[in-house]
Parts: C-alpha cells; structure tokens; sequence
C-alpha cells in the first residue's frame, strides 16, 4: 500500500500499460483517474469506487485542464501525473505524411507537456498557499526515443522530445515540491505483439511506476529508466565525451581524433 491516499491520473489507461498501471495503483491504496479516450469507463469500474474515468483528449488544452479538474473534483487534489497516453503511425520516413508525423508528436509530446502545464499550475497554486506539496509527474519516453528505431521517425522524435521535457520540468518544478522522471517501457500490448510476440505483459511495468509515484521516491528526479519484465536499468542520457580545438583548415582531423575512442552508438533499433 505504498500509495495509500496519493490522488493519481493516468492517461491512456483502457488499455495495455495504462491499464496495468491504473490497477496497479488502486491495489497500492490510490485514488485513480483513468483516462482514455476508449474503455475508460470499463477500467474505472474494475477498480471500484476509488477510481474515476475521464474519457477527453490529452494532447487539446481543454481536454488536460480537465483532466486535473477531474482529479480535483472527484479526489480534492492532484498528487501524481503518469503520461502514458500513446499512438502509433509507422512508416519509413521518406513516406510518411504530413498527418502521420503531426497526429504522433501532438498525442505523445503535446500530450505530455499539456497535462504537466496544468498539473503543474495546480501544484504552484497550493504550494503558494503554503501547502508542503509532495508530486510526481512520471513520463513514458521509448528505447525508440533513446536509441531510434527504424519506420518510427515520428514517434522517436516525439519520444526523444519526452526526455527534453523531463529535464526542463524536473529543474522548474523542484521548487514547488514536484519529481518529474520518465520510464522506456517495453511490455506485450496491441502496440507491439505483431512484432514482438515474446515481451513480458504490462503488469510487469506498474511497480517501478507505482514506487516512483510514492512518497519514497522524493529524492529522485530527472532520470530516465527502461523496464522490461522484472529488469530496471537506469539510462545516463547524453553525456559529454572529449573537446579539442579545431584548426579552421582541420575540421575533419579534429572530427578524427574526437571519434578515436568515442564509444560506438547503440544501434537503431530495426538497422
Ligand atoms: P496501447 O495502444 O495498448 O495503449 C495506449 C492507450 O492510449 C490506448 O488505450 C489509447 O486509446 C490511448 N490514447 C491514445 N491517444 C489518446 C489521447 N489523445 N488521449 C487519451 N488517451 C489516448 O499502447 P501501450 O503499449 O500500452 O503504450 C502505452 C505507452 O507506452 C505509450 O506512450 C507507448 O508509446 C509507450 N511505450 C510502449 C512500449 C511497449 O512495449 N508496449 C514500448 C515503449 C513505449
């Protein structure tokens, strides 16, 4: 029960990972907010009377203002925002379309940044009025984002945009008490079980969440960890290797001795 009486929303949660974690949380003593646009409503009811189903889009302003007034209206507050809400349009860069690429980005990270803008408002507001404010906001980026994953250059561009987003918020939001971190899941779901039939199922992504969402985790923000199954690895995202001075006439040489010793890039997923 170590979410006993935190006040959750989730998006995306009919189904797949949202849906694991919804649950999940209700188990750990949550109140939940189960978004989605579809099979919200069946999710809530699973739960019980501890969750609420909220069924508008994330990724429109309106639609994430009221997912926080939900939370507030049913709950009395917000404490923790899992985005996890997602989509899919697949297909080789030189043939997606204009639709494709902006349908991906505004759903994931839009979508992230709407929900955090109103949350976060919220939790400026009581910390303001002198409350201890004790949030988290929990992000769900990709190995896609991480490492890029072939077919996917909208949704690996969006993903990689979430781990921008997380380290923008987490510096902000420290001071009115907020812990922003993303995950990079990979669980079996109608996202990836045509591909990869052998992933362990979603269930296995909620306890690295639910912890992150509990008051034990206070001390941890602005951290990136992939999950699979019962493996949790922590991802030191870009870090800065070796510099030299260029010679205007040397680029290439300078490039060269930069790249001798560099480690070798993790490979695109698919190349
Ligand atoms: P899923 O398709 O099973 O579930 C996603 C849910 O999001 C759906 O129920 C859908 O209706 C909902 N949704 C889509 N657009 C929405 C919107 N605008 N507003 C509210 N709800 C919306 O997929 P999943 O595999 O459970 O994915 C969950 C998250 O995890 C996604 O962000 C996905 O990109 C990410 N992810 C999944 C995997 C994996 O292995 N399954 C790997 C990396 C990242």
């Amino acid at each position: 029960m170590i979410c006993r009486g935190r006040v959750v929303a989730v998006t995306g949660a009919g189904r797949g990972i949202g849906r694991a974690h919804a649950l999940e949380f209700a188990r750990q003593g949550a109140s939940v907010v189960v978004n989605d646009l579809e099979l919200a409503a069946a999710v809530a009811a699973e739960i019980g009377d501890s969750a609420v189903a909220h069924t508008a889009d994330v990724s429109t302003w309106e639609g994430a203002a009221s997912l926080v007034e939900a939370a507030v209206s049913a709950f009395g507050r917000l404490d923790v925002l899992v985005n996890n809400a997602g989509i899919v349009r697949d297909r080789m860069l030189v043939s997606t379309s204009e639709a494709e690429w902006d349908d991906v980005v505004r759903v994931h990270l839009k979508g992230h940044f709407l929900t955090t803008r109103h949350a976060a408002a919220h939790w400026r507001t009581r910390s303001k009025a002198g409350e201890r404010v004790d949030a988290r906001v929990i992000n769900t980026s990709s190995g896609a984002g991480l490492w890029g994953s072939l077919g996917q250059s909208n949704y690996s561009a969006a993903k990689a945009g979430i781990l921008g987003l997380t380290l923008v918020a987490s510096a902000e939001l420290a001071r009115y008490g907020v812990t922003v971190n993303a995950i990079a899941p990979a669980a079996r779901t109608r996202m990836t079980e045509e591909l990869f039939p052998g992933l362990p199922g979603p269930e296995d992504v909620a306890p690295l969440v639910v912890w992150l969402a509990s008051t034990e985790s206070a001390d941890v923000t602005g951290r990136v960890f992939e999950v699979e199954g019962d493996r949790v690895t922590i991802v030191h995202g870009h870090t800065r290797g070796a510099s030299v001075r260029r010679d205007p006439a040397a680029v290439g040489d300078a490039v060269a001795q930069l790249l001798t010793g560099a480690a070798d890039p993790v490979p695109v997923y698919g190349a």
